[in-house]
């Protein structure tokens, strides 16, 4: 039975790979300190005998008592919003966190898979963005902190990888959405759908014609497995390569959510990447992977969740 930790494991990605690995047979721990993650997103994993949770900070010294055979390093605030919020933490978790991870990978002579990021292009200005691309970040912009903290993990974990042969997998996540996402995490969709659901306007920035293409989770979590498996040490790109404007997927939202709700559009924040489409070839040769869900059939699921988690914050009243 493979064991494996995943870090972060309380968060959006975290919390639903942990149920795809136990569903696969294996022994879970997650550490999490909780600064952006949620109890609620693994709860329903605690009454598992597979499964173990830790809150910590793995920007600390990790001790683990026995055999490992995977770590998943994805800890880290990933919102906008969350790494404004949190910009020290970001940028340690991607470097000192990165670093202890490894270090625990080369001791237990684990698989390390990085949970990298598109993010790594910055505001491309290749289209669509191939591995190959060196990307375009503004390192002192607030984005700087989440962009660069990724970059350093890359290069730290080819480091490992050619210095002390551990055997590291890095995964460019795209944009991903699904159930889980935090209804307050400051993205389009979490955001868009909850203004929709409230009648609310929905708040486009800028002129709403940058592009992003959104992967529902399961498709990601099938993608990141398969690469864990692979003999691949260079990024892999993990995403859904259907691209669409922001304004295009509000738009969407209203229609399907039936929402009376108007746009309005709000100031474009700093460095918001223009264009964002995966090219997905690598993933396709090595991984045989590609999305097969359709943006409805996502979004549907995902309104599903946001409709739940709504009406239960209505139920329990103001203020909680
Ligand atoms: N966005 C928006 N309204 C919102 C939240 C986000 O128009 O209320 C835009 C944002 O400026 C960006 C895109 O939607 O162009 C995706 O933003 P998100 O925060 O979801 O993720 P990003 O891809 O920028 O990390």
């Amino acid at each position: 039975m493979p064991r494996a930790l995943v870090t972060g494991g309380a968060g959006f990605l975290g919390s639903h790979l942990c149920d795809r690995l136990l569903d696969d047979g294996y022994e879970v721990i997650v550490m999490d300190n909780l600064i952006t993650g949620d109890l609620a997103n693994i709860e329903h994993l605690f009454a598992h005998d597979r499964f173990r949770f830790v809150k910590y900070d793995v920007t600390e010294f990790i001790y683990l008592e026995g055999p490992l055979d995977y770590i998943f390093h994805f800890a880290s605030p990933a919102s906008p919003i969350d790494y404004l919020e949190f910009p020290i933490q970001t940028l340690k978790v991607g470097s000192l966190g990165t670093h202890k991870a490894l270090g625990l990978a080369k001791a237990k002579r684990a698989t390390f898979v990085l949970a990298s990021t598109s993010e790594c292009y910055g505001d491309p200005l290749v289209h669509p963005q191939k591995e190959t691309y060196w990307g375009n970040v503004n390192p002192v912009g607030p984005r700087g902190v989440y962009d660069e903290a990724k970059r350093f993990a890359e290069a730290m974990t080819m480091a490992y990888h050619r210095y002390h042969d551990v055997r590291t997998r890095i995964v460019r996540i795209f944009n991903t959405y699904g159930p889980r996402m935090r209804l307050n995490d400051g993205r389009a969709l979490p955001t868009f759908m909850l203004q929709a659901l409230r009648g609310e306007p929905l708040t486009v920035f800028g002129d709403g014609s940058q592009t992003r293409s959104f992967c529902f989770v399961s498709d990601l979590i099938e993608g990141i497995v398969r690469l864990s498996r692979a003999d691949e040490v260079y990024p892999v790109n993990v995403g859904n390569p259907h691209e669409i404007t922001i304004l295009e997927f509000a738009d969407k939202v209203v229609e399907l959510t039936g929402s009376r709700s108007r746009i309005v559009y709000k100031p474009l924040p700093v460095d918001d990447p223009k264009v964002r489409q995966p090219d997905i070839t690598r993933a396709r040769e090595i991984l045989g992977w590609e999305p097969v869900v359709a943006l409805e059939d996502g979004l549907r699921r995902t309104l599903q969740f946001f409709r739940e988690k709504v009406a239960r914050l209505g139920e329990a009243g103001p203020g909680s």
